[in-house]
C-alpha cells in the first residue's frame, strides 16, 4: 500500500461528517476531485434554473421593468447585505460591484481622501500582485503618495507604519501559503498611529470566520468567485465601515454612486454609505449566479466550515507527510493547521508545474503558482475525506512513477 492511512479510515470520517450533505448542492463531475475552489468555486446546482429564469422571464418578458420588479437594480445592496452576514459586517456596509482590483483602487483612494496629510500606502511585498499593481496606480495618480512594502522596505509591517501612513493594505490570508495574518493586532497598531487599514478577504471569506466589526478595519475588499462560488468573473465586494460613511470620496465617480442616479443631474453628488463605492451598471447575470452561491451558506455556519476545512487539510498533510521526504516534496504552507486557511501548498524542486498537470489529467484539479508552489485548496462545502485520500494517493503515484516528467505535462498554458 502506498499511503500509511487506509481509505477505509477516510470513509469512516465521511460518515461522521455533519455537513457532508452540502456536497449535493454542487455539480461535481464523477471522477473529478476539485482542489481549486480557492481559484474558482464549482457550480451550485441551483444556478442553472436561476440563470434560466433571469434570461427567459426577467429579461425576455420583463425587459427594463425587471430593474424594479425583479430587484436587479438593488442587487449590489441585497447581495452585499448577504455577504455582510458572513463577514460580521452591518447592513449597508458592503456593496457588491466591479472587480477586487477596482475595489482596491477605490478603497485606497477613499482612505487617502480622509487623510490628506498622510502620503504613504503600506503593504506586503508578498501581496497578491494585482493589489500592488493597483496601489502603484493610486500612487501614480496622487501627488506625493508612495508605497512601502514589508519584505523589501522593511522586515515587519509593524516597523513601516508611522505618522505618514494613510492606509495599510493587508491580505487576511496569503494566496500562496494560506497563512492567516493577525489583522486585528495590526489594525490596533495602525489605529494607534492614526493610520487606516484595508483588508483583502479573497482567501478567507466563506472558509474562515471573519468578523469585520471585531477586526475593526476601515475598509475591506474581496472576490466572490473563489470560496463563495459566485461563478466565473462574478463581481467583487467592497466594505466601508459605517463610521466612515459620508466622509470619504473616491475617484471613480460614476452615476450608480451618485446620491440620485435617476435625477440625471449635471454634476456628481456622492451617494450615501457604502453605495458611494459604486460606479456604473453591474453584470446582472453574474449577480444572479452569485445569489445561488451565497444561498448555500444559509443553513451552515462559517465556523462549522472552518472546522471541516482544517480537518481536511490536516488529513492531507498527514498523508503527504508519509512520503514527502522519500519523493522530494516540501511543505510551503505551515503544517500547523491553526496557522493557515483550508489550503496546503507544496513544493518540488523541478516538477511543480508538471506534477500539477499530471494530477489534472488524473482528475485531481489543483493549481500552480510561481515560482514552484503546488496549491491544493480544501473547500469544506463539497469535499469529502475520500477525495483527500484519493488526491494524496494520486500525488504519490505521479511522483513515484515519475509520470510528471512526460513531455506533455511540461507545456505551460496561459492560465495556470
Ligand atoms: C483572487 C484575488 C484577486 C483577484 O482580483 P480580480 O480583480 O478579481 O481579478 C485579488 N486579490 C487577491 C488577494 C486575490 O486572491
Amino acid at each position: 500500500m502506498s499511503l500509511h492511512i487506509s481509505r477505509e479510515h477516510a470513509e469512516m470520517l465521511d460518515k461522521k461528517d455533519p455537513i457532508a450533505c452540502k456536497r449535493d448542492e454542487f455539480f461535481i463531475e464523477e471522477g473529478t476531485i476539485y482542489l481549486d475552489g480557492n481559484s474558482l468555486g464549482p457550480a451550485p446546482k441551483s444556478v442553472f434554473d436561476s440563470i434560466d429564469v433571469t434570461m427567459r422571464e426577467e429579461w425576455a418578458k420583463g425587459l427594463i421593468r425587471s430593474h424594479n420588479t425583479a430587484g436587479w437594480f438593488m442587487l449590489t445592496d441585497t447581495l452585499g447585505d448577504k455577504i455582510a452576514r458572513l463577514l460580521g459586517a452591518g447592513q449597508g456596509e458592503i456593496v457588491v460591484c466591479d472587480t477586487t482590483s477596482l475595489n482596491i483602487y477605490k478603497t485606497l483612494h477613499a482612505a487617502l481622501s480622509m487623510q490628506p496629510n498622510r502620503k504613504r500606502i503600506v503593504a506586503e511585498a508578498t501581496s497578491f500582485p494585482t493589489n500592488l499593481y493597483m496601489a502603484e496606480g493610486v500612487a501614480s495618480t496622487c501627488r506625493d503618495v508612495s508605497i512601502a512594502l514589508e519584505g523589501s522596505d522593511g522586515d515587519a509591517i509593524e516597523d513601516l507604519i508611522d505618522e505618514d501612513t494613510a492606509i495599510v493594505m493587508l491580505n487576511h490570508v496569503d494566496y500562496r501559503s494560506g497563512v492567516i495574518r493577525d489583522v486585528k493586532a495590526i489594525t490596533e497598531l495602525a489605529h494607534s498611529m492614526g493610520a487606516m487599514v484595508m483588508v483583502d478577504l479573497c482567501h478567507s471569506a466563506g472558509v474562515i470566520p471573519v468578523d469585520l466589526r471585531d477586526l475593526n478595519v476601515d475598509f475591506a475588499v474581496g472576490c466572490t468567485y473563489k470560496y463563495l462560488n459566485g461563478g466565473p468573473g462574478s463581481p467583487a465586494y467592497a466594505y466601508a465601515a459605517k463610521r466612515h460613511h459620508g466622509k470619504f470620496t473616491q475617484p471613480l465617480s460614476g452615476w450608480h454612486g451618485h446620491a440620485a442616479p435617476f435625477k440625471f443631474e449635471q454634476s456628481y453628488r456622492q451617494g450615501e454609505g457604502a453605495r458611494a463605492l459604486l460606479c456604473g451598471t453591474q453584470h446582472t447575470l453574474s449577480m444572479r449566479a452569485l445569489q445561488s452561491g451565497l444561498a448555500i451558506f444559509d443553513d451552515v455556519s462559517v465556523s462549522e466550515l472552518y472546522e471541516k476545512g482544517k480537518a481536511l487539510s490536516d488529513f492531507f498533510v498527514s498523508l503527504v507527510d508519509g512520503f514527502a521526504d522519500e519523493l522530494g516534496v516540501g511543505f510551503y504552507s505551515p503544517k500547523d493547521v491553526n496557522l493557515r486557511n483550508g489550503q496546503v501548498s507544496l513544493t518540488h524542486e523541478t516538477g511543480g508545474y508538471a506534477i500539477v498537470q499530471a494530477l489534472i489529467e488524473r482528475g485531481v484539479i489543483g493549481d500552480f503558482r510561481q515560482p514552484n508552489v503546488m496549491r491544493f485548496g480544501f473547500a469544506p462545502l463539497y469535499l469529502r475525506y475520500v477525495d483527500i485520500w484519493d488526491a494524496a494517493n494520486h500525488l504519490h503515484d505521479v511522483l513515484k512513477s515519475k509520470e510528471w516528467t512526460h513531455e506533455r505535462f511540461n507545456v505551460v498554458a496561459t492560465v495556470t
